[in-house]
């Protein structure tokens, strides 16, 4: 049988508001809706961060728990997956909500240009938020922004600062960094099978229209893929994505086009080394 791909769903992000998509969720309760339906659809991992009532991005840990909460009940066995991104807050305040222990986080290991500013990670807050993951058994999801991020995370793995063979982002279409290059994209696959093991599980996500160019790259390669509107708000040119759950089909029939099922939440789970939820 071909490889399950398990896709993850990025529900909100720290950007797209309702100006751009009235179907971006931001209060908690319109993030559990979501992802509710973005889970029914297939995706087997929430990636989230929280909002204000405005908004903005925060940083707020009750306003993880409370997400936490809402989704253990409502999408019981999906991975909840939370942001340790810098749009939300500075230094370590990003990695304030881990000691409520999600699943996993994302961490990004070394700096990189973003569209308007430089976003910031360095060694030492690198290596506090790893830190905070171990002490809280988080799974640290790697955001490679780079092709140094990889070997990054593989030095840390050797260090002992990563637990479990790290699993790999490929973050590609970011105006100002790696823009989705295919043979880039095919050298990333190259060096983490040569760092990891051919069976390393990886991901890739893609910004904007390159989202669903990610998709098909990844899910044709024997990754795993993100969708969801935090990365992406349309479904094409001229039309608005009418939910992350239409996300989530779209990469759902990406899946049935190379013959790949989407992962069930127990197979999510067993791939990446996490426990059964309590
Ligand atoms: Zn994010």
């Amino acid at each position: 049988m071909a490889k399950p791909c398990i896709i993850c769903v990025a529900i909100t992000g720290s950007l797209p508001t309702k100006a751009n998509n009235p179907a971006v969720p931001i209060t908690v309760s319109e993030q559990v809706e979501s992802t509710q339906a973005a889970f029914e659809a297939g995706a087997t991992i929430c990636h989230a961060h929280v909002r204000n009532d405005d908004q903005t991005p925060s940083s707020d840990p009750d306003k993880f728990a409370r997400l936490k909460e809402g989704l253990e009940k409502h999408c019981p066995g999906m991975i909840i997956q939370f942001s340790t991104g810098g749009r939300s807050g500075a230094g370590r305040t990003r990695g304030g909500m881990l000691p409520l222990g999600p699943d996993m986080a994302s961490l990004s290991v070394g700096s990189n240009n973003f569209p308007t500013r430089v976003y910031e990670n360095p060694p030492d807050l690198v290596e506090w938020l790893a830190s905070e993951m171990l002490a809280h058994e988080v799974k640290p999801e790697i955001e490679a922004f780079d092709l140094s991020h990889i070997l990054k995370a593989a030095e840390m793995h050797r260090n002992g600062q990563i637990a479990d063979t790290p699993y790999v982002q490929f973050v590609m279409g970011v105006k100002n960094a790696m823009p989705a290059d295919r043979h880039v994209f095919d050298y990333y696959v190259e060096t983490v099978k040569r760092l990891f093991g051919d069976d390393a599980a990886w991901c890739a996500a893609g910004i904007g229209a390159r989202q669903v160019q990610l998709n098909d790259w990844a899910i044709s390669s024997g990754g795993h893929a993100r969708t969801g509107l935090e990365d992406n708000v349309r479904l094409d040119r001229d039309t608005l994505a009418p939910s992350n759950a239409a996300l989530v089909r779209r990469t759902a029939e990406i899946c049935e086009k190379y013959e790949r099922p989407v992962a069930t939440w127990q197979q999510a789970r067993e791939i990446l080394g996490l426990r059964l939820p309590a």
